[in-house]
């Protein structure tokens, strides 16, 4: 099946891809967001198990910039938006410090998936639509998946990480050399929902110093706690693993990892009593060798590319840098009548 006549096509409903996609829509286009996955909004993302939801991707975010500032006071207006803290201690070898710095965090209370959710308010967004082959044609892009439908468009854009973009690529005549510089690091993470909070604890998280494969715990639950609805939300741990710690243990199974991460975690979180867990492995979460301009337009190619790893920011991949992505392509391709 071949669906046809959109103005754009986008690959990836990130946050980026959906920033976009937002804006092109506001402004009339026909814009239709492919992404491989059941849901939106990519790395923003967030698991249940039972009642509890746990942020495994995006644990929080900041917002430096105007446009950034104006898209959390839409947040906090509607309510899907909130301040969760404006420190997050360190730990190491045992003793926990405030860190000097006082700026807000924001998270979303029902989940950080809902960023995702929102932006996507308004958009055409295909599920399930693992993109395997662009193809150029006479009047633009065909993309097929590996289910067998193909959307055809006058434009692409693509919002993958850089590295699953270059093989996408390689069956065209464009050059994907600049997007073969982009490094973007691996990460497992660890959700576990707890049987009672950690007697005495009273941060929302934790980053954790000179540990050989820990790097960040949040209590899940300071998060949902700021909505009403979800207040006896239960007890539960958010781990993130060290990029080298990941790497050496990429192909280790689920299980392995998730008992190993536990087990450390328990030498920092005394008393831990876990009731469920479940590990997730981000083959690609944070970038270290970026892309650097904020977005990547082909006009004579009709062929773009957004993300977090395109950023010229000092403040590096981030959400922010995401949501600038985006929104920095949406206004080229307005301006330039596209
Ligand atoms: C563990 C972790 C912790 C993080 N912590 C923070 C934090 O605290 N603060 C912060 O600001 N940022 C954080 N980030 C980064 C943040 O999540 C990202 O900056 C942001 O979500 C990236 O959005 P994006 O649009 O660039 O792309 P992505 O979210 O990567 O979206 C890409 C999309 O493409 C889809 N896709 C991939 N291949 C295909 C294909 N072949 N066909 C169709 N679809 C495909 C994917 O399913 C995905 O939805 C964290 C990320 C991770 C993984």
């Amino acid at each position: 099946m071949t669906i046809q006549g959109q103005d754009t096509l986008i690959v990836g409903a990130g946050l980026a891809g959906l920033a976009l996609a937002r804006e092109l829509a506001q402004a009339d286009r026909r814009v239709t967001v492919l992404d491989k996955a059941r849901g939106v909004s990519g790395r923003s993302s967030t698991r249940r198990i039972g009642e509890a939801r746990l942020d495994h991707g995006a644990r929080f975010f900041t917002a430096r910039g105007e446009r950034t500032n104006a898209f959390v006071q839409e947040g906090l207006a509607a309510g899907w938006l909130a301040e969760w803290t404006r420190s997050v201690p360190k730990w190491e070898a045992g003793r926990v410090t405030q860190e000097g710095g006082n700026h807000p965090r924001y998270v979303a209370p029902a989940g950080m998936n809902t960023l995702g959710r929102e932006l996507s308010k308004g958009v055409e967004i295909r599920t399930g639509a693992q993109v395997v082959r662009l193809t150029k044609t006479g009047t633009g892009w065909r993309v097929d998946c590996q289910d067998g439908r193909a959307f055809t468009a006058s434009r692409l854009v693509l919002n993958l990480p850089a590295p699953q973009i270059v093989p996408l690529l390689a069956g065209t005549d464009i050059d994907g050399s600049p997007l073969q510089a982009v490094q973007i690091d691996p990460c497992w993470a660890v959700g576990a929902v707890l049987n009672h909070d950690i007697a005495g604890a009273d941060w929302p998280a934790l980053r954790v110093q000179e540990h050989p494969a820990l790097e960040w715990i949040a209590r899940e639950h300071t998060k949902r706690r700021l909505a009403p609805e979800l207040i006896g939300h239960p007890p539960a741990l958010m781990l993130h693993a060290r990029a080298d710690w990941t790497r050496a243990h990429l192909q280790d199974a689920q299980a392995e990892v998730e008992a190993s991460l536990l087990t450390m975690a328990r030498e920092i979180a005394l008393g831990l009593d876990v009731a469920a867990s479940f590990a997730h492995r981000w083959l690609y979460a944070t970038p270290t060798e970026r892309y650097p301009e904020a977005f990547g337009w082909l006009p004579e190619q009709q062929l773009g590319w957004c993300g977090d790893w395109c950023t010229p920011d000092e403040h590096g991949p981030r959400i922010e840098a995401a949501l600038l992505s985006g929104w920095g392509l949406a206004k080229e391709l307005v301006a330039s009548g596209l």
